[in-house]
């Protein structure tokens, strides 16, 4: 199939075969859906944000107390750095997340930003500095603008406007017959998964946080929006640090740093190039996931990046 197309759409094809296999892969609890069981300690102080440095070491979590969910994990993503987490289904990747926004505490270890304990800092000024989309997107049963504008309270309609158009979904909420005062839920608008996951990342961007977090946060758009909203969130990511669970080839080649995930281990851990020339873990996987889709082995990685 791949060589009757021309380069470039053999490659949008493959996109779209890997993120969906990933989507597959990927259909898990929704980040806002877990319960926070975490309280703040009386003496925790705000967090204060500089650099954007994120330090996980030596971190371990259970959910149950029996399954260790994460095993010893510690990686640095540095100040203005993009991480990719990759690994198969259950491997930990949304546990890593959830740790970060404290969703839950640690079992073992600690997770810094900027030096500072986020099991020390008050959760309001943590949540305040992260931006999440999470895989399954929460809406709220109120208006689009409002929803959008939850990123950040008592920002402008411009500010609201600007971000739905980044996140490509400002014509769709302009054709509603309300517009921005359109209601979502039951007996409002329903939205589709690609819509609702738009609303999400324009709440991101209306947001702007120091810290963003994307757990598959475009794997229900089309390859095309997806493009669009990319180029957005790489201008939005510039000096700001980024850790996205990646289900799609694009946004994997351009991190600083990937960590293969396995069993709730780090397996790999290393650019886009360096874990290609490893022929490791990451090297097969891909590998495989083109084999899949493919009786015969294309062309993986963009020129350009090899
Ligand atoms: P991934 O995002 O890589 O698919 P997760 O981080 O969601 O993996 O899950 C890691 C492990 O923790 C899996 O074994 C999963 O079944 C388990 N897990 C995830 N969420 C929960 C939860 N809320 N309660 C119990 N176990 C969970
Ligand atoms: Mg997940």
């Amino acid at each position: 199939l791949s060589r009757l197309q021309s380069p470039l759409s053999s490659l949008n094809y493959l996109y779209r075969s890997i993120q969906n296999n990933m989507t597959d892969a990927e259909k898990m609890i929704d980040l806002l859906d877990e319960k926070a069981d975490v309280n703040d300690l009386p003496e925790a102080k705000d967090l204060i944000i500089t650099d954007g440095v994120i330090e996980f070491r030596n971190v371990s979590f259970s959910y149950d107390g029996e399954v260790q969910a994460l095993k010893n994990v510690s990686f640095t993503v540095g100040k203005g750095q993009s991480m990719a987490l990759v690994g198969r289904s259950g491997s930990g990747k949304s546990t890593v997340l959830r740790l970060l926004y404290r969703f839950y505490d640690v079992g073992e270890g600690q997770i810094f930003i900027d030096g500072q304990d986020i099991a020390h800092v008050t959760q309001l000024s943590l949540r305040q500095a992260i931006g999440i989309v999470p895989q399954d997107n929460v809406l709220w049963n109120d208006s689009l603008g409002a929803n959008i504008a939850y990123g950040k309270p008592g920002c402008t309609d411009d500010e609201i406007i600007d971000a739905a158009i980044a996140a490509q979904i400002h014509d769709k909420i302009m054709s509603m017959p309300d517009e921005y005062a359109s209601v979502v839920g039951e007996r409002g608008v329903r939205l589709s998964g690609g819509e609702k996951q738009r609303v999400s990342l324009a709440r991101m961007f209306v947001k702007a946080p120091k810290i963003l977090v994307l757990d598959e946060a475009t794997s229900a758009l089309d390859t095309e929006t997806e493009r669009g909203i990319q180029e957005a969130l790489k201008k939005l990511s510039k000096n700001r640090t980024s850790l996205s669970i990646a289900h799609r080839l694009s946004t994997i080649v351009h991190s600083d740093v990937i960590v293969v995930m396995d069993e709730g281990t780090i397996v790999e851990m290393g650019s886009y190039r360096e874990l290609l020339r490893k022929k490791g873990a990451f090297e097969s996987m891909w590998q495989k996931q083109v084999y899949e889709q493919y009786t015969s082995k294309v062309e993986l990685i963009p020129e350009e990046v090899i």
